[in-house]
């Protein structure tokens, strides 16, 4: 019998950003680490911004995610997220541009919703800019 995997799509507003199979998926959700294998019970969790790990023979592949879902049944897995990138899809100099940007909006902190929204811009910026191990 073939080895059982994983069919894993990664979804954003812009469309799908892999659609392959594979052994094992990391995610981050609030409470920590997530690892699928195949036939793990159906699931829909939170994720959080941060590096999904999607495993196949000895090879991890990377995907830089904004926050939103993960799905698991039946051996499918869905990484419904705002925004997902793969290493060689990120712009460093617009990720350096957006967490300056960010930096900027925490110091002056107008009010609430603008400062939070600024941590979130400095989370994806960060979270892109460590995925290709730049800073
Ligand atoms: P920016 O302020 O630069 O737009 P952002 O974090 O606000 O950054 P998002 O709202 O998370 O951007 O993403 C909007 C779209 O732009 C998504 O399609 C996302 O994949 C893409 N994107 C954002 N930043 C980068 C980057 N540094 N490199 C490549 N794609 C990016």
């Amino acid at each position: 019998m073939d080895k059982q995997q994983l069919a894993v799509e990664v979804v954003t507003p812009d469309g799908q950003i892999v659609n392959d199979m594979f052994d094992m998926v990391v995610v981050q959700a609030e409470q920590g680490e997530i690892g699928i294998l195949p036939n793990h019970t159906p699931m829909i969790s939170p994720v959080v911004i941060s590096t999904a790990r999607l495993k196949k023979d000895n090879e991890s592949m990377k995907v830089a995610i904004g926050g939103g879902f993960i799905e698991v049944d039946d051996n499918h897995v869905t990484i419904l997220v705002q925004s997902a990138e793969t290493p060689k899809k990120i712009d460093v100099e617009r990720a350096r541009k957006a967490k300056e940007r960010a930096l900027r909006r925490i110091k002056q902190r107008r009010d609430n919703v603008d400062f939070r929204r600024a941590e979130l811009a400095l989370k994806r910026a960060i979270n892109r800019l460590d995925l290709v191990g730049e800073e």
